[in-house]
């Protein structure tokens, strides 16, 4: 970090600035999360001046002798994480993972079916606005009004009239337990492939607290940075070697060039510390943190969408208490609490506004805190949001999120040198 100080000091300057933000901010993206040391070494590392066309052994440069026995560990620690055939650990995002599916299965034309993105849907999952919605029909499902989690009957219904070639299942803000064995008897019935993303709940899948797709579903796609922990980037597994051959064509030369074999590397340090016990603590931890943080606001008069969370994420449904999640989100963030707005299920408001705020455990759950801490973040949310006038309430929220902040330092061996 020496060389990027002197190097550059305008660079090192704001990457000291975004050191010190996560270091006083309290981290509720459900789908951020901090890495380990060992991976952002991984990934600052002299395998980025590396071109690796192609896989493991079958490579269009010369050169990749190393690269090669590190992407090949990131394949089989994956592989041994979730139990699959194949593996590709190239996609550069999760986006990339999804596109990459949709150029092996599909044609453009073809009809596919996801969740609406304003009930928990992600944009690669057919959104008007994203290739998948651009270049296949769209059916999409949501979530039941009443209990705002999935209907399979209802989703049934909606396979059986619009017979779509691939399903996904898999979501962005579902707070609720997936039943993959149940998409599968929907895709048999139609014929379809079952894609499951689990983005978000991959690290929770990988532990044995969520159940996994893998068993039922054609091809499952995630990220590597939510709960699993590991460098920004994507993947992709299936059971079925044969579909796998398709994916790899796919992904190199279908929708990528050459891969980051830095980035690679760096998913397998976290593919390396996600199989290690101590990954399968830190995942229970997560959901009970969820649990707790849920449980506080619920006693503190907030409405949980779907009455609670079985995962890392929770929606808190403004409505009843007046506000928007814009404002929302503006309140905390004005107290050093970083969140996102969110759609809730049927929605009035629109996607720049919302009605929710989306709240997630994977990262504070890393810096150490438990279901103690959960619940003062709880009150800290609570307190700022039912009271949004009040500056001396909001002074004493943020003294409140430093000295929670300074009892769980992050990365505290980490400072980058200030240029002389
Ligand atoms: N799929 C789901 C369910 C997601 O939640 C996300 C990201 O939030 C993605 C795919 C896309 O991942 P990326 O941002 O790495 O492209």
């Amino acid at each position: 970090l020496d060389f990027l100080a002197n190097n550059d000091p305008d660079i090192a300057d704001l990457v000291q600035q975004e050191l010190q933000r996560q270091r006083d901010h309290l981290e509720l993206i459900a789908s951020e999360n901090f890495t380990s040391a060992a991976v952002l070494a991984a990934q600052g590392s002299v395998l980025t001046n590396k071109y690796a066309e192609g896989l493991p052994q079958k490579r269009y440069y010369g050169g990749c002798e190393y690269v090669d026995q590190i992407e090949q560990l990131a394949i089989d620690r994956i592989k041994q994480l979730f139990g699959a055939a194949h593996a590709n650990v190239q996609p550069h995002s999760g986006a990339q993972a999804n596109f990459a599916v949709f150029l092996a299965l599909l044609e453009p034309g073809d009809t596919i079916m996801g969740m609406d993105l304003s009930h928990g849907g992600h944009l690669t999952h057919g959104s008007p606005v994203n290739v998948s919605g651009k270049w296949f029909k769209v059916c999409h499902y949501g979530v039941s009004q009443e209990t705002e989690q999935l209907d399979y009957d209802q989703i049934r219904e909606l396979a059986l009239q619009h017979r779509p070639k691939l399903i996904v299942c898999g979501y962005s803000a579902y707070p609720r337990i997936i039943q993959f064995d149940k998409f599968r008897a929907i895709a048999d019935e139609v014929g379809a492939y079952l894609l499951a993303d689990i983005a978000h709940i991959a690290g929770l899948v990988a532990t044995g607290h969520h159940p996994n797709p893998l068993p039922y579903c054609d091809v499952v796609t995630t990220t590597t940075h939510k709960t699993l922990r590991g460098p920004r980037g994507g993947l992709i597994m299936t059971r079925d070697p044969e579909l796998g051959k398709k994916f790899d064509k796919a992904v190199f030369p279908g929708t990528q060039g050459g891969p980051l074999e830095h980035v690679i590397a760096a998913k397998a340090v976290a593919f390396g510390e996600a199989l290690k016990p101590e990954f399968k603590t830190y995942s229970g931890q997560v959901i009970e943190n969820a649990q707790a943080l849920a449980s506080q606001l619920q006693q503190r008069g907030f409405k949980i969408v779907s009455g609670g969370t079985d995962n890392h994420l929770m929606l808190v449904d403004l409505r009843s208490i007046g506000m928007t999640g814009k404002r929302a989100d503006q309140l905390v963030s004005g107290v050093n609490i970083t969140a996102n707005k969110n759609t809730v299920p049927f929605d009035p408001e629109s996607p720049f506004v919302t009605s929710g705020l989306r709240l997630g455990s994977p990262a504070m759950t890393t810096r150490g805190m438990g279901t103690t801490e959960f619940a003062e973040i709880a009150n800290i949310i609570a307190d700022r949001l039912l009271n949004p006038e009040d500056e001396a309430i909001a002074q004493a929220c943020r003294q409140r999120v430093a000295t929670l902040c300074a009892g769980f330092p992050l990365y505290p061996h980490l400072s980058i040198p200030v240029p002389v």
